[in-house]
């Protein structure tokens, strides 16, 4: 059947189309970044179904991606023979189906042109970039598989709609044709597109072919072009490490992260032995906008033997390190391996346990090696890695060296003191790591709590995070230092006390006997115990919570939600 339709695009694709037209003109060669990557996956895809069905290669097992243009029609082409899409596939991935999380991306657009630009970076701009530099774009696709006359025909000017029709398509893969708006015409040359490949692609495994050149004898040109290979075309994972440059990284980074900025840093690393992998793996530059959304994104992309098996496989990294982007290639998997199979397979728990001491190793290299760029980490992520030392119990003290807090010992909010900083600072005798818990650095730094602290010259960190009091639940040890809350319980600073000052407290506690009878008997059963305290210098009373009481911040929360 040639049914033709006009359909409309779905509320939050049109939003989204808009938006990418409107905020990304200054970047436009990227289209072909997204293309080339699509054609990419396409080829992958089809290479892992042909596992299983090896007629879906119909004689043609060679993947490639060719991108050719026309000045004089004003067209650049992208063609591959991957996977292909069936008409209900055409529909659903170009125009009436938005990616999960495009409702989310649109909520937290702020309006500011600028931000909201590096924001769609991070959501990923895909196949609608086209129409960054096209007024029309056609699509003429067919699945592996599917016979020649099922071959979709989809076309739309990117406004309200697209036109889609069954039309004959001998070759499998899609062929996506751009018809250039009149600005954009200079993207119709050989050479400024060769060198867009060079720059965005070169680290795509599959070959991307362009026509040779002929030097000013267009006219002559033969009809069917000679095709050659203007990428590299290895994966770059599988090159060594000093065969790749940081421009190289970097571009690879963007390609599986969908992210426009750099990484922060990354680990390349083949490993051989019992297991035998390849892991490269990066820190973004920035959080993405989902970060804490239970459905985001999250995993590595899984190769198994150089063959593209799943994207998001979440079975390698623990939660708590789940801003990690990369690309994980096995040589001890099976090719058939599937999501359950790898939630079951010893082989994974393992490569987990491998992958993740490899990324608490990167992040200790970075925070000694560049201070600045771990503080920069510690702004994006550091409230994610907090949730580790729950998460992961037996690399908690690993974790820990990697925290980062305010403290009494710098005046500002920054959270930029580490564990190992405070421990360098401890004073003679001193045995424990002392923190208070509250709302705000400002209100911490107030609190009566701090005054004995400060009186004696006793570093104490300020946890004002939501998540400090639970993540304190966790660390119990540092460095062999136990962690002690000072709002709690009876504090023993004796050690840092002379003989004179015990002999004045003793003197304090007997000559207030009276009073604290007194007071015992007016609150009642309001108090646990009333005590005379050396820890206040200025304020006369300070409420403390018993060892085993529920902290204040987590109080607060559980009253909030009406427990
Ligand atoms: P993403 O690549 O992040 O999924 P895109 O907007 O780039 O998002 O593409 C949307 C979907 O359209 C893809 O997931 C894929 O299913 C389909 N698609 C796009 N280009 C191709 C292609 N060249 N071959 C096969 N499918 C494609
Ligand atoms: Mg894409």
């Amino acid at each position: 059947e040639t049914r033709k339709e006009t359909l409309g695009f779905q509320t939050e694709v049109k939003q989204l189309l808009q938006l990418m037209i409107h905020s990304l003109y200054s970047n436009k060669e990227i289209f072909l970044r997204e293309l080339i990557s699509n054609a990419s996956d396409a080829a992958d895809k089809l290479r892992f179904e042909a596992i299983s069905k090896p007629e879906l290669l119909e004689g043609d097992a060679e993947p490639r991606v060719r991108v050719s243009f026309d000045a004089d029609a004003k067209t650049v082409t992208i063609d591959d023979n991957g996977i292909g899409m069936s008409r209900e596939e055409v529909i659903a991935h170009l125009g009436t189906i938005a990616k999960s999380g495009t409702a989310d991306f649109l909520n937290a657009l702020s309006g500011d042109q600028r931000k909201d630009s590096q924001l769609i970076g991070q959501f990923g701009v895909g196949f609608y970039s086209a129409f960054i530099v096209a007024d029309r774009v056609e699509v003429f696709t067919r699945r592996a598989g599917a016979p020649a006359a099922e071959g979709v025909h989809w076309s739309s000017a990117g406004e309200g709609e697209f036109d889609i029709e069954t039309v004959e398509k001998p070759g499998r893969g899609t062929r996506v044709v751009l018809h250039l708006k009149e600005d954009d015409v200079g993207f119709a040359d050989g050479w400024r597109l060769r060198e867009i490949v060079k720059k965005y692609s070169d680290h795509i495994g599959v070959p991307i072919q362009m026509p040779k050149q002929h030097h000013g004898e267009d006219k002559d040109a033969p009809a069917e072009p000679e095709w050659e290979t203007v990428n590299r075309a290895n994966a770059l994972w599988t090159r060594s490490r000093n065969e790749v440059s940081e421009d190289e990284y970097k571009a690879f980074y963007k390609h599986v992260s969908h992210d426009f900025g750099d990484p922060l840093t990354w680990s390349h690393n083949k490993v051989e032995g019992k297991l035998e992998y390849t892991s490269l793996l990066y820190v973004p530059g920035r959080a993405p906008f989902d970060l804490y959304h239970r459905e985001a994104a999250r995993g590595l992309k899984l190769y198994v033997q150089r063959v593209f098996i799943m994207d998001q496989a979440e079975q390698f990294l623990p939660l708590y390190l789940r801003f990690l982007r990369g690309v994980v290639d096995s040589n001890d998997l099976s090719l058939n391996v599937s999501r359950e199979i790898l939630q079951k397979d010893p082989v994974i728990s393992s490569m987990k346990s491998a992958l993740t001491k490899r990324v608490l190793d990167m992040l200790d290299k970075l925070a000694t090696g560049e201070p600045e760029k771990y503080a920069e980490f510690w702004k994006q992520f550091g409230q994610v890695l907090k949730e580790g030392p729950a998460e992961d119990f037996a690399n908690r003290e690993r974790i820990a060296g990697l925290l980062r807090f305010a403290s009494t010992h710098s005046g500002g909010e920054a959270q930029d003191v580490s564990l190992a900083d405070y421990v360098g600072r401890m004073k003679d005798g001193q045995t424990k790591v002392y923190y208070l818990t509250g709302e705000s650095p400002a209100q911490v730094r107030n609190s009566p709590h701090l005054e004995v602290f400060r009186k004696k010259g006793i570093e104490v960190l300020l946890l004002t995070d939501r998540i400090d009091e639970w993540l304190m639940g966790y660390l119990t040890e540092f460095d062999g230092k136990s962690f002690v809350d000072v709002a709690r319980g009876d504090l023993d600073l004796g050690a840092f006390d002379t003989d004179t000052d015990k002999q004045a407290q003793e003197e304090v506690a007997k000559s207030k006997q009276g009073l604290v009878e007194r007071l015992k008997a007016a609150l009642g059963d309001d108090v646990a115990d009333v005590r005379v305290s050396h820890r206040l210098t200025e304020s006369p009373a300070v409420l403390a919570l018993g060892e085993q009481d529920i902290g204040l911040q987590l109080r607060q929360i559980l009253e909030a939600s009406g427990q």
